[in-house]
């Protein structure tokens, strides 16, 4: 089915999307509805604030992505920043730039995604903007969260001999896009009928498709009474995001091959594609795990942390970034990123 948006107008659109939303949050004051929503947190509190810009054609394609789970995702990277400030994501914003090429069952889609993200994380939708756009979908997500005074944890915190930890395993929502990426390019000019087959590789799938944020980890590492010295989410690559800790913190670090989490699933299809798995692991964007760093005093409360993996150690600046691989040779760690503006030919993999 197929209702153009100018049936509803602006209005109605707006008033249909966000029909039956209820904030949850005390420090919801007043949600959707005036020229600004209203926001009350307590004195002991910290405010984080972080948002997210999405274009289509940059960020996503709509060939294989569904509207519900572009919604959802759209979302969740968003609580993944605030959880990686140590924080609680407690309410978002929405605006969407949409050009005549979407229909409101699309927006309900897209809305449906998005408010099952915030009803499974317990956060509200305060507020947005919607325009029409000349070309394709445009979302940007603001989300709005608390923190503790005083526990907050940035990426400039390492200190050297800090244990070097990270949450899940790594590698396998980029090993989705290519496994997407290659059907759509498989089936392009083939007829509607024809369905890929993803038998065995429904993890990949859903790591690329249905991210989650780890407000897991957060709580099992507050329950544990550890506060990471640094700490980030890894949207770009393990190694860049382990350089942006360095860098920001004036240390150096090493990280063992041999201890970065990987699923089977990962592997075999690094395989498939003749891929260097360490390499796609290592630049592989999209994993939404936690990357942080703990005092080598909690080694032993870490260790025995489920969904957690220490993969190495803090350094003095001087030893540079380097990762060790299985048969002891040491590289420098590289920071090759998942990034659409960067261009191919830049590919430099540390182990080959
Ligand atoms: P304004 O003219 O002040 O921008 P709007 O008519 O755009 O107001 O919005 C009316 C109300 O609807 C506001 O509370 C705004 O935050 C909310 N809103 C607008 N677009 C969206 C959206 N896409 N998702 C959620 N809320 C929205
Ligand atoms: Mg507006």
């Amino acid at each position: 089915m197929r209702t153009e948006i100018a049936t509803l107008g602006e209005f109605g659109l707006i008033r249909h999307l966000t029909e039956g939303i209820k904030p949850s949050n005390k420090s919801t004051k007043y949600s959707i509805g005036d020229d600004a929503a209203v926001l009350s947190y307590p004195a002991d509190k910290e405010i984080l604030i972080t948002t997210d810009l999405l274009l289509e054609g940059v960020h996503f394609d709509l060939t294989y992505v569904p509207l519900k789970h572009l919604g959802y995702k759209s979302a969740v990277v968003n609580f993944s920043d605030i959880y990686a400030m140590n924080g609680t994501p407690r309410q978002i914003t929405v605006s969407i730039g949409l050009s005549k090429r979407f229909c409101i069952e699309d927006m309900e889609a897209l809305y449906a995604g998005i408010r099952l993200a915030c009803e499974e994380y317990g956060v509200d939708i305060v507020g947005g903007d919607t325009s029409s756009s000349l070309t394709g979908l445009t979302i940007s997500i603001t989300c709005i969260g608390e923190g503790e005074k005083g526990k907050v944890v940035y990426r400039n915190g390492a200190k050297e001999t800090d244990l070097i930890c990270v949450s899940g395993d790594l590698g396998a929502a980029y090993m989705g896009l290519q496994l997407l990426e290659r059907e759509k390019a498989a089936l392009r000019g083939k007829g509607e009928d024809v369905q890929p087959d993803f038998a065995g590789k429904e993890y990949l799938l859903e790591r690329q498709l249905k991210p989650e944020a780890r407000r897991d980890i957060i709580q099992k590492l507050h329950e544990a009474g550890i506060v990471p010295t640094a700490m980030m989410d890894i949207s770009d690559g393990l190694s860049s995001e382990l350089l942006h800790i360095c860098t920001q913190s004036h240390v150096g670090c090493r990280v063992y091959e041999e201890h970065i989490p990987i699923d089977y699933q990962t592997a075999v299809m690094a395989e498939e594609f003749n891929m260097n798995l360490t390499t796609c692991a290592l630049n592989g964007g999209e994993d939404y795990e936690l990357l942080f760093t703990v005092p080598i005093t909690d080694h032993e409360k870490i260790q025995d942390m489920e969904g957690v993996k220490l993969i190495g150690h803090i350094t003095k600046p001087e030893l540079g970034c380097a990762l060790i691989t299985r048969d002891g040779q040491e590289f420098e760690l590289k920071a090759q990123g998942w990034n659409p503006l960067k261009d191919e030919k830049d590919a430099n993999p540390p182990v080959e």
